[in-house]
């Protein structure tokens, strides 16, 4: 069994602690041991030694909303032009960047055409492929007129979603994903600024379709995530076991209520970041957006971020995922999410990095099925003795300054279930190590 002793790193391990120094042996593809300095560990001396040079040793991190089949995108409807082919091997080459980026696990958030999450996921399991751990999502399930359902009367289009209207054709899809293999069933309950017929505060599935989805996922034991943004959205999820909410930025009291009412198993990914590039960042494109949208846009922007701000103070998990995969908002920067939670949300560098490693972990290891209380123990984002090994070396302390993490030249090493994929250099410059 391979084994590898980082030794002089500071060490944040996803808990929330402070980071402290020492030294951690992994055996296999998991963690076995930690020391805190002065404590040292022993290994035998054939075992390979990395001198971290007082850098930081941390959990590699979780995109909990990944979309890598949407290929960085000028516009969504051009990813039904896509053929198959090209489109599998433009995913293979998102994954693999996501993963020079330090993400070690995805959690699918919708692929654009049914195989290619599943596909994708099952070569990098294989070993076929160099890529991420990853949970591989269906296609978004969306009603006619909803967002996704960017067809046209006059002519045939490939979109980038299944439209669905009425609780059997909901069941019928859901069961095609379930066949294909996927892990997560994606539905659009509520609509997006972006789509005309169906905008974000309004709540455009029924409960009789979200319910038969629901009972899909749990008769198969699959997950469901849920595009909600309208408070109706998000409380029609709620009510149906839906535990991971996207989005979620139009709440109302009741619908904080329910999500801190569930809070043991409920994961909010307000995706922040896609609002940010499209939004914010439109008159740096030379966009510019008429009044009304961008009215609609602040005051969804607005509402978020106080929403955000009230989930986390009632204990709601609150995780980074910004929908990166546009032009306008591109993989591989998804780790800008953690600083927009730093600057928008009030989280501190730590709480950041907790939501995208700890909580992470906890979103890949949640039990399987809507409402699924039986919670498995985490294997992932945290460093502690048992964990799989998935590791980034910074250089830096990305607890004082989030932002490092979002240049690939910062990470020194990268390592997934123990193995190097970004071996660290042969010898680092050893820097005194901060006061603790
Ligand atoms: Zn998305």
């Amino acid at each position: 069994m391979g084994e590898t002793l980082f030794r002089n790193v500071r060490i944040i391990d996803g808990s929330g602690e402070a980071p402290f120094a020492g030294e951690v042996l992994i055996q296999g593809n998991r963690i076995k041991a930690i020391a805190r300095r002065p404590a040292t560990l022993s290994a035998a001396p054939d075992v390979p030694v990395v001198d971290g040079g007082g850098a930081t040793l941390m959990p590699g991190l979780v995109e909990p909303h990944a979309h890598p089949s949407f290929i960085n995108t000028p516009s969504s409807p051009a990813l039904g032009e896509v053929p198959p082919e090209e489109h599998t091997l433009l995913t293979a080459k998102f994954v693999r960047m996501l993963l020079d980026h330090g993400f070690t696990a995805l959690h699918c958030a919708a692929a654009a055409k049914p195989r290619l999450d599943v596909v994708i996921r099952n070569a990098i399991n294989a070993g076929d492929l160099v890529g991420p751990r990853m949970l591989a999502a269906s296609l978004e399930m969306t009603v006619t007129s909803g967002l996704g359902d960017v067809r046209l009367n006059h002519l045939h289009r490939e979109t980038f979603a299944v439209v669905a209207d009425g609780p059997d054709e909901f069941r019928r899809w859901s069961r095609f994903f379930v066949r294909e293999g996927v892990d997560v069933l994606k539905i659009n309950p509520s609509g997006d600024e972006g789509t005309p017929g169906s905008k974000a505060h309004m709540t455009v599935m029924t409960d009789a379709e979200v319910a038969a989805v629901a009972e899909v996922a749990r008769a198969h034991e699959k997950r469901m995530a849920a595009h909600a943004r309208s408070a109706g959205a998000v409380k029609m999820c709620l009510r149906h076991g839906v535990d991971v909410i996207y989005h979620a930025t139009l709440c109302d009291e009741e619908a904080l209520d329910m999500l801190e009412s569930r809070k043991a198993r409920v994961f909010v990914a307000p995706t922040i970041g896609i609002t940010y590039g499209a939004y914010k960042e439109a008159p740096l494109r030379g966009v510019n957006l008429a009044d009304d949208v961008k009215r609609r846009f602040d005051n969804e922007f607005v509402r978020g971020i106080e929403n955000m701000k009230a989930l986390k103070k009632r204990g709601v998990r609150v995780l980074p995922g910004g929908d990166y995969g546009f032009a306008f908002n591109p993989m591989p920067r998804n780790a800008r999410d953690m600083e927009h939670f730093v600057t928008l949300f009030g989280f501190t560098p730590m709480e950041a990095i907790v939501s995208a490693t700890r909580f992470g972990g906890e979103l890949m290891a949640k039990g399987a099925g809507p409402g699924e209380t039986e919670r498995t123990q985490p294997e992932l984002g945290m460093v502690k003795e048992g964990s799989l090994a998935d590791l980034l070396l910074v250089d830096g302390d990305p607890s004082v300054d989030v932002s490092i993490l979002q240049d690939a030249n910062r990470l020194l090493a990268i390592m997934k279930d123990g193995a190097f994929h970004k071996a660290p250099p042969e010898r680092r410059e050893a820097r005194p190590m901060a006061a603790e």
